[in-house]
């Protein structure tokens, strides 16, 4: 069921190349990522390659950020693609003007049906931090979140991508988060134009051209702009595989990168 949706997000992308969204007249169901989020529970480490078929599912870190992410919503919204937010606490604490509008953010993210993670609190490399950092650091980020969608989330993303001491290992899975990492790599925050990260994210599509899980961050303004430039590129690679008989990439969310982490008990048949 949410795997059919997610599929048909590839009609609006190809629409895109020719005659914009609103042709396809295809609208959203937000209701079917948040029924994923909850299956995501315990699961193995998504490395982030490895799409069977060709693939992309888009990611993005460190927000939400009221002045950027939603022109980035708009975007999903209007082409009916899904992304999964990885989110850090800091930015949704206190009585704050800001963090009170990230929160909104942070909502409307969720009510379209984005999947959302944990991104750690204050976005410290978790492999140097002591057990109580450790805790603070992903339970005060988890409750935060839970206080504006309503729901605890399983998906994870270590500040760096970096994931390596056993404490801090331990704290991530024995929470029964799933953690996520990339595969394709925007290096986004190493440049400063939105032409310099559709160079980054072609580059890494030439490279490693069955696709995976992206990284961006909705937090860089030049990024919220290449990310339609990325969307046109990617459906411009799409009518060439098609018009080869390829097949073209397909847009999905982190679902289909999950496996849970023990095997699920084999039923025996009663005799
Ligand atoms: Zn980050």
């Amino acid at each position: 069921m949410v795997a059919t949706v997610l599929s048909v997000a590839l009609v609006p992308l190809l629409a895109a190349a020719t005659g914009g969204p609103d042709d396809v007249g295809y609208k959203i169901k937000p209701a079917d990522s948040n029924l994923w989020s909850q299956r995501f529970r315990g699961g193995r480490l998504i490395g982030g390659g490895g799409c069977p078929r060709r693939c992309i599912s888009f990611t993005f870190d460190d927000g939400p950020s009221w002045d950027t992410t939603p022109a980035l919503l708009e975007t999903l919204d209007s082409h009916g693609i899904h992304a999964t937010f990885f989110v850090t606490g800091h930015r949704i604490d206190g009585d704050g003007e800001v963090a009170r509008r990230n929160r909104a953010v942070l909502a409307t993210e969720w009510r379209h049906g984005h999947l959302v993670g944990n991104h750690t609190y204050n976005h410290d490399l978790l492999d140097t931090m002591t057990e109580p950092t450790l805790r603070y650091e992903l339970d005060r980020t988890e409750t935060l979140i839970h206080g504006v969608i309503g729901e605890r989330v399983w998906l994870f993303r270590a500040p760096f991508g970096a994931l390596h001491h056993p404490r801090a290992v331990r704290a991530v899975f024995s929470r029964e988060y799933t953690p996520v990492f990339w595969a394709l790599d925007s290096e986004d925050w190493r440049v400063h134009t939105p032409e310099a990260v559709l160079a980054n994210v072609r580059a890494e599509l030439d490279r490693a051209p069955r696709g995976g899980v992206l990284l961006m961050h909705d937090t860089l303004p030049w990024s919220i702009a290449a990310f339609p430039l990325i969307l046109d590129e990617i459906a411009a690679r799409n009518a060439a595989f098609i018009a080869r008989g390829e097949e073209p990439y397909e847009v999905v969310g982190l679902e289909r990168f999950y496996e849970p982490l023990r095997a699920a008990p084999v039923r025996r048949r009663r005799r």
